[in-house]
């Protein structure tokens, strides 16, 4: 019997291990911390052998194949002493994508990947297709695969997931943009997390479509160097024409859409409508459904999220802008003198990119962080700066400096475990503060 050793046991190492046994495997599961309960209840409901708090490599370096969670870099000592031994290493899509026929439309990027998932995905179901989301969102692509496949997968991959795949092929690849993020992974190196991200066209062949945004440099400065054999679909600024009204074009059919009457403002919520459109497209589903599906799409939940307008004064929920060029997109389509709430743990952030916006825009700077050194020193000399260690802190600065027809903004450009559990904590206690004001 072969043996599958899955490392990591979250989502997507539970979902490994169901379909790991379900296959024959003998499985087991190893994670060096702390297994979350709820996990814990469903390997044992599933008999599936595991361990937490540490590795025992005997019972890991005899594994025939290794599928290993997306949050556990190749530096880990494990991970070094398998590869030493030669074992095979794959991530959970490449393993899972081993035993289904459904096709997939695999998005990544370094931003817009879940708002483009859950629109894709939510256009899918509308026009009748048996579809299930995975990857980051949602349960994961190999318990799906396991317990009730699909005709149809819509994924969103990030570049660790694609860097554990090999022979697994997207039946339809969308690459959104690549900015530099992560890079403490990637040796600092911006090239090599670009070809991370390249990785979701490996394998495509003429029958396949790789939709990409033209406006994005590093995705074009790739795609000079190659020939592709895929159907190109392209999204972009071009094709949006002065009435906003949004071209798109895919697999010899053409469709409109009005971007007024889109809920999901700003362009970069144009250019993620456009490419759930061409990969709708693409899947043959029809340019009404389509436009039915996108005009009624309200968003994902801390993505320039709509809170409350108090006193005139809006509030937006932006947290899970963790990187600077989000906050780039955040900004740029802010209509009113903004309010900036930002801060947390930096990730080696360069602030330029968001100097325009920020002279035209932002009437002041909330930071809100342990340490905001880097945040008040970059923009001290071209906006009125708060300083705030907390949430409530910054609250009442907000309070203090909004006044009518102002928008008050949380994109942090920074990631949250300073002062928050996770970005969504984040979010979440931001919403509850400013309702708590709404309630006053
Ligand atoms: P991801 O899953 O890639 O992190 P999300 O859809 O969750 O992307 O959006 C994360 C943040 O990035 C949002 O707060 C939004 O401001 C910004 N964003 C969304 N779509 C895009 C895009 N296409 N290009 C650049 N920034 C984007």
């Amino acid at each position: 019997m072969a043996r599958a050793v899955i490392l990591g046991g979250g989502e997507s190492g539970f979902g490994s291990a169901v379909l790991a046994k379900s296959k024959g495997f003998d499985t087991f599961l190893s994670d060096s911390g702390k297994i979350a309960e709820k996990y814990v209840t469903k390997l044992e409901e599933y008999g599936i052998c595991y361990e937490q708090g540490g590795h025992t490599e005997e019972l890991i370096l005899n594994a025939d194949v290794v599928i290993k969670s997306p949050g556990i870099p190749d530096k880990a000592p494990m991970v070094k002493a398998l590869r030493e031994k030669g074992v095979e290493i794959i991530s959970e899509i490449e393993f899972a994508g081993r035993y289904t026929k459904g096709k997939t439309v695999c998005i990544t990027g370094s931003n817009g990947k879940t708002t483009t998932t859950t629109l894709t995905h939510r256009i899918f179901v509308d026009a009748g297709y048996d579809v299930a989301v995975g990857g980051n969102i949602g349960e994961s692509f190999a318990f799906t695969v396991a317990t009730a496949d699909k005709e149809w997968y819509v994924l969103e991959l990030s570049s660790f997931q694609l860097d554990g795949c090999y022979s697994f092929r997207a039946d339809t690849a969308v690459l959104m943009n690549i900015t530099p993020d992560h890079l403490d992974r990637y040796e600092y190196k911006f090239q090599n997390y670009i070809d991370s991200k390249m990785r979701v066209i490996r394998n495509q062949s003429s029958a396949d479509t790789f939709i990409y945004c033209a406006d994005d440099p590093a995705t074009m400065q790739e795609m000079a160097k190659i020939t592709p054999p895929m159907q190109c679909v392209a999204f972009g600024k071009q094709y949006i024409d002065s009435d906003g009204m949004i071209h798109i074009e895919a697999a010899g059919r053409k469709m409109v859409l009005d971007s007024k009457q889109i809920q999901i403002k700003g362009l970069h919520n144009y250019y993620n409508v456009m490419a759930a459109a061409s990969a709708a497209l693409t899947a043959g589903i029809a340019a009404e459904s389509i436009e039915k599906s996108v005009y009624s799409f309200e968003g994902v939940e801390h993505r320039l999220e709509k809170v409350a307008t108090i006193n005139g004064v809006e509030y937006i929920n932006d947290s899970k802008a963790t990187n600077v060029d989000s906050v780039w997109y955040a900004l740029e389509s802010m209509t009113k003198p903004t309010i900036w709430i930002a801060g947390g743990t930096d990730k080696g952030n360069d602030y330029e990119p968001l100097r325009g916006f920020v002279e035209q825009k932002v009437k002041a700077l909330v930071c809100m962080g342990v340490d905001n050194k880097k945040l008040v020193d970059y923009f001290g000399g071209i906006v009125p700066v708060y300083d705030t260690n907390s949430l409530e802190e910054a609250m009442k600065a907000c309070r203090e400096i909004a006044t009518e027809g102002d928008t008050v903004l949380l994109s942090p450009a920074c990631a949250s475990f300073d002062l928050f559990k996770s970005y969504e904590d984040r979010g979440r206690k931001f919403k509850a503060a400013v309702l708590e004001e709404e309630n006053k």
